[in-house]
């Protein structure tokens, strides 16, 4: 019964009860994004019935294709979020600039970095697609839109993250900084119902996901950690793993959020100018604070994820989060210097996605 069950209005004002530090306006940020979730839950699942399948002629600030429902979504956060007086700026990853709150509206104190719809290339085969969000403080502008500047906080500012993933059931997955808590949306009631509290995600594993179409590209660590893997009970670890992989990021932050796990977007050497894959900002700074509220680890590869600094709005990250020992020893391979490098037989012969030299 619903009696019996916390909504997230609920959920959130037990949660500033508990904390009285934490302000009313959060909560109603939260309950805003949570709106435009709902919204956006409702058009991703009537597909093909809402015309809303398919790209657009346009592409977005990062040179890809916008689907016509990376279009909607984007527009959705930006209804739902910027007339009610808690945010000073938003940030997506469909637009190139700040988002200026318009003049009829008054400035909150809070900045919200958003990925409108996550997974967006899946929508096409009916596959999970989701939205990530990132609430930070805002500076005291008096008043002023904030520029760019100030959204370059490091992931260890933010007051809040989390996800929407729109799946068979649609699911938002948040954090205040006190653990990871999972709500299942009740499509009839409208309402996001608490059906997972204090996530954790167990320090071991034996499951992994990357995509190894990029081993090319990849650095010595990260081919000696896939190798290891694939290696199996006969190789160094003594375990069979499993590989797993759906290509989008709430998607797979979910799933480690679930059943734990390791993800892989690595540095890569396809494009120098670009290190990585996934954007600071709005995916990777969020998805890293939920694993590590859930006890999990996030990581460049090299440092902690939430502790780089961002240089700019739209910056990518090479990304490695999950089970915290199996991130550690990742970490570990990229400090430790290869004997005999990547002609060494381990990874000249031995890997089983073997390239030719
Ligand atoms: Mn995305
Ligand atoms: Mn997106």
């Amino acid at each position: 019964m619903l009696a019996d069950r916390t909504t997230l209005t609920r959920f959130l004002i037990e949660e500033r009860r508990r904390y009285p530090s934490m302000c009313g306006d959060l909560n109603s940020l939260i309950l805003n994004v949570a709106l435009a979730c709902k919204a956006i839950a409702r058009r991703v699942s009537y597909g093909a019935l809402d015309g809303v399948l398919g790209a657009e002629a346009s592409t977005n600030v990062q040179g890809e294709t916008q689907q016509r429902l990376d279009v909607i979504a984007n527009d959705l956060f930006l209804r739902a979020n910027e007339w009610g007086g808690m945010v000073a700026g938003l940030v997506s990853e469909e637009l190139e600039a700040p988002h200026p709150i318009p003049a009829r509206f008054s400035r909150g104190k809070y900045l919200l970095a958003f990925d409108p719809l996550d997974g967006s290339s899946n929508i096409d085969v009916n596959v999970s697609v989701g939205s990530i969000f990132s609430i930070l403080r805002a500076p005291d502008l008096a008043g002023a839109d904030p520029t760019e500047k100030a959204f370059l906080q490091p992931g260890t500012e933010q007051v809040c993250a989390g996800y929407a993933i729109y799946g068979p059931s649609t699911m938002l997955v948040l954090t205040v900084g006190t653990g990871v808590h999972g709500f299942t949306l009740d499509p009839q009631l409208g309402e996001f119902v608490l059906t997972r509290q204090q996530i954790r995600i167990p320090p071991t594993a034996t499951e992994f996901a990357i995509n190894a179409s990029n081993r090319r590209f990849w650095e010595p660590a990260v081919r000696r950690y896939v190798d290891e893997c694939l290696a199996g009970r006969a190789g160094p670890r003594g375990t069979d793993f499993n590989m797993r992989g759906v290509a989008s990021l709430v998607a797979e932050a979910h799933r480690i959020l679930t059943r734990g796990g390791v993800f892989l977007y690595p540095r890569d050497s396809e494009d120098p100018a670009r290190p990585g894959r996934l954007r600071l900002l709005y995916e990777a700074n969020p998805v890293a604070l939920l694993v590590e509220q859930a006890g999990g680890r996030a990581s460049t590869g090299r440092d902690r994820l939430l502790k780089v600094v961002p240089t700019g709005l739209h910056q990518r990250v090479p990304f490695i989060f999950g089970a915290a020992d199996e991130v550690g020893r990742i970490e570990t391979y990229h400090r430790e210097p290869l004997d005999g490098g990547l002609d060494a037989p381990l990874y000249g012969t031995r890997g089983l996605f073997r390239v030719s030299a």
